[in-house]
C-alpha cells in the first residue's frame, strides 16, 4: 500500500518532467555568476513578480533571512507575526546572524497584523529604541490568504511611515491560484519577497529572494557571508523553473482536494477550520497520538498535533483524499 503523506507540501517527490530538465540544464559556476541556468531562473522569476533582480537560494530560510538583513542593519528592528516562518520557525537567524531584533505582533485571525497594532509597536526615533525599519508579512499564512485591499494598505501604511515591506511568500503561488490573479499583483505592493520553490511547487531544493539591483546585489553579498553560494547550482535552478513552467496552475487541484477534505472530515463531526488553500486544520485535541498511530496502519503519514494539519501536494491524488477519509471514519 503506497503512504499518503500529508505533514507537508515539501515531501514532494520530482516529476519525471522535472527530472528530465534538470538532466539536460546548461550548468557554470554560479558564484561567478556564470550558470545560464541559475541566471535564467532568477531573471525570469523577478520579471513575473515585477522585480529587478532575483537570487536563488538553497533554502526559503535563507532567503528570508537574507531580504531581512538586507533592509535592517545591526541594532535595527522588524515587526513580525508571533506565528511568522521569519520570527519562530528560522532558529532566531535574523537576531543571531543579523542582530536584528524582532518585535512579534499577534496575527489577526484572517492571517494578516492589524495596521493599528503596527503603528503602535513603531518605536520613536530615540536612542533608548531599536530603528523599526521593516514590516514582515507571510502569504500564505498557514493556508490563509491576504487580501490585496488589506496588501495595498500595508504598502500605504510603510510608505508613510518609512518601513520597508518584505513578503515571505513561500506559497505565493498558492496565493495567487487561490485569487485568481497573477502573483505579481500580490508581489507589486513589497520591496522584497521570497518565494519557495520546494514547498507546492514541487522541486526538490530551492527559493528565490526578488527586489530592486540594490537590495539584490546586499543579499549576494550577505548569501557568501552566510555560506549559501553555489557552484553548478543550474541543476537545481533547472528543477525551479520547470515547476514554475508546469506546476503552477495545478495547485488549484491541491486546493480542490484540501476543500474535498476538509469538508469530509466536517461531515464526519470534525471541527475543520475554514480551508482556503492546500492546508486543512482539525481541531483533534488529545486524541492525536492515538490518531496518528491509526493513520499511519492505513497509509496514511500526519504530524502529532491537537491542531492538526493536513496539507495537500502534488503527490496526493483525489483518490487519496477518499482513502484518507475513509481512514478518518474507521477512527471516528
Ligand atoms: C517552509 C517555509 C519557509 C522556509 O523554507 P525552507 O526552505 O524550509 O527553509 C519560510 N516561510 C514559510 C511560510 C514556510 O512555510
Amino acid at each position: 500500500m503506497s503512504l499518503i503523506d500529508l505533514r507537508s507540501d515539501t515531501v514532494t517527490q520530482p516529476t519525471l518532467g522535472m527530472r528530465e530538465a534538470m538532466l539536460r540544464a546548461d550548468l557554470g559556476d554560479d558564484v561567478y555568476g556564470e550558470d545560464p541556468t541559475v541566471n535564467r531562473l532568477e531573471a525570469s522569476l523577478a520579471e513575473r513578480l515585477g522585480f529587478a533582480g532575483g537570487l536563488f537560494v538553497p533554502t526559503g530560510t535563507m532567503s528570508n533571512l537574507l531580504g531581512l538583513m538586507a533592509h535592517c542593519e545591526r541594532g535595527d528592528e522588524y515587526i513580525v507575526g508571533q506565528q511568522a516562518h521569519t520570527y519562530k520557525y528560522e532558529g532566531g537567524g535574523a537576531a543571531v546572524l543579523g542582530s536584528i531584533q524582532p518585535q512579534p505582533l499577534d496575527a489577526e485571525a484572517d492571517g494578516s497584523l492589524d495596521l493599528a497594532k503596527v503603528a503602535a509597536a513603531i518605536k520613536a526615533d530615540d536612542f533608548h529604541f531599536a530603528r523599526t525599519r521593516l514590516l514582515a508579512l507571510e502569504n500564505t499564512m498557514q493556508g490563509k490568504v491576504l487580501s490585496l485591499d488589506y496588501l495595498a494598505a500595508a504598502r500605504e501604511f510603510t510608505r508613510r511611515r518609512g518601513l520597508a515591506l518584505h513578503l515571505d511568500g513561500a506559497r505565493l503561488f498558492n496565493a495567487s491560484v487561490a485569487l485568481g490573479v497573477e502573483a505579481r499583483e500580490i508581489a507589486r505592493h513589497f520591496d522584497s519577497v521570497s518565494v519557495c520553490l520546494s514547498k507546492g511547487l514541487g522541486a526538490p531544493v530551492g527559493s528565490v529572494l526578488c527586489g530592486d539591483a540594490t537590495l539584490i546585489g546586499k543579499a549576494r553579498r550577505l548569501r557568501k557571508m552566510v555560506g549559501g553560494g553555489m557552484r553548478q547550482a543550474g541543476i537545481l535552478a533547472a528543477a525551479g523553473l520547470y515547476a514554475l513552467d508546469h506546476q503552477v496552475e495545478r495547485l488549484a487541484a491541491d486546493h480542490a482536494h484540501a476543500r474535498r477534505l476538509g469538508d469530509g472530515l466536517r461531515a464526519q463531526g470534525f471541527e475543520v477550520e475554514p480551508v482556503q488553500t492546500n492546508m486543512v486544520y482539525v481541531a483533534i485535541g488529545e486524541r492525536a497520538d492515538a490518531l496518528k498511530a491509526h493513520l499511519r496502519q492505513h497509509g496514511v503519514v500526519v504530524s502529532a498535533a491537537a491542531r492538526l494539519r493536513l496539507v495537500t501536494h502534488l503527490d496526493v491524488s483525489e483518490a487519496d483524499i477518499a482513502r484518507v477519509l475513509d481512514a478518518f471514519a474507521a477512527f471516528a
